[in-house]
């Protein structure tokens, strides 16, 4: 089993590091002006030593906080303890009584908040962090009483989930509309997903390059590959055979290869109210890849472009394991705060 190692912040019991500029003014020498012993909720500190100073310029006193500690009773290392227990799985009156067993008291309803700052500083420092390359992928969330569609957006560049979206993937209207300002807030270029109808009408109208995740389509492939092995005739099983290799080795003119081959099978003969026969199938699957072979292979050209959608569907897998022990969400803000903390990486 792997060991995931929490890496939480570090609390110091008192500093002798002067502050660098007074909090009223611009001014930048002080006078210390007495101590306090303050006392913290933390996981080994109890208590610390603020000392007070006196600006010379403006006269006024402060306190000066050691590193990890602020005017509020928990410190920081304790605070991101309680979010990383709640993140976890557990409920907040679990994270409570987990931190009791440590000899900490904090009430459920401080975990609440806790809980609620760490998501809005996250959502604050999203807000115009540049993403280039963005991953997306939907799922079900529930929320006030039923499952509800929810979008999950993950930069790909560190992995993070970016924001989610109460928006179904399935409808590209809503998912561009969605979309849309994100694009411009943070110079989003290339969009990675699976190979959903919805995504392609979306990168188009939004013209922005789109990965296909090639898990997906090797699945798909396969499967439809399998399905045709049974029902095409022998003579033209070499074409199923050169899909195969085509999509394992994604070579840049595979495009022009499928269409070569879709040129070269014998045209529709099925009456439009009949089932398509083995060979038309065939015909549509040699079309639908050359069309789209271009959004299979932008990894190739473009290194900080990955292959698969696999970082996004980490961050889901997260965000419902945290989704199993909630109870239902109730409202969208509180989802959207939840979601958003669940589909991030312990840190
Ligand atoms: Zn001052």
């Amino acid at each position: 089993m792997a060991i995931v190692v929490l890496k939480l912040p570090d609390v110091k019991r008192k500093t002798e590091a002067r502050p660098r500029q007074c909090r009223y003014c611009e001014g930048e020498t002080f006078q210390r002006w007495g101590q306090v012993s303050k006392p913290v909720k933390d996981l080994g500190v109890r208590n610390v030593k603020v000392y007070r100073y006196r600006c010379c310029r403006c006269k006024r006193t402060f306190r000066h906080y050691p590193e990890g500690t602020s005017p509020a009773d928990q410190t920081e290392r304790l605070r991101l303890f309680a979010v990383v227990l709640w993140t976890l799985g557990l409920s907040y009156r679990a994270s409570s009584v987990i931190l009791t067993g440590l000899k900490v008291l904090v009430s459920h309803m401080t975990i609440w908040r806790d809980v609620q700052g760490e998501a809005a500083q996250r959502k604050q420092r999203n807000r115009w962090k540049p993403v280039r390359v963005l991953g997306l992928d939907g799922a079900y969330v529930l929320g006030w009483g039923e499952k509800q569609p929810v979008l999950v957006a993950v930069d790909l560049g560190s992995g993070e989930p970016l924001t989610v979206g109460y928006v179904n993937e399935h409808d590209p209207q809503a998912v561009r509309r969605w979309l849309a300002p994100l694009v411009q807030q943070h110079g989003i270029t290339v969009i990675v997903t699976d190979d959903l109808a919805s995504y392609k009408v979306v990168a188009e109208k939004l013209q922005l390059e789109h990965q296909v995740c090639q898990f997906h389509v090797r699945r798909w492939v396969g499967k439809a590959l399998k399905e045709l092995h049974e029902t095409v005739p022998k003579e033209w099983l070499w074409v199923l055979d050169e899909i195969r290799e085509l999509v394992e080795f994604l070579p840049p003119d595979g495009s022009t290869t499928l269409y070569t081959l879709w040129k070269r099978l014998p045209g529709r003969r099925s009456k439009r109210n009949q089932n398509r026969l083995a060979l038309e199938q065939l015909r549509d699957l040699l079309l639908r890849l050359s069309q789209d072979w271009h959004r299979y292979c932008i990894f190739q050209s473009e290194p900080q472009v990955p292959w698969t959608n696999n970082a996004t569907e980490r961050a889901i897998g997260r965000m419902k394991m945290r989704a199993r022990t909630v109870r239902g969400y109730k409202s969208w803000p509180g989802m959207h705060s939840g979601l958003l903390l669940a589909a991030s990486s312990i840190p």
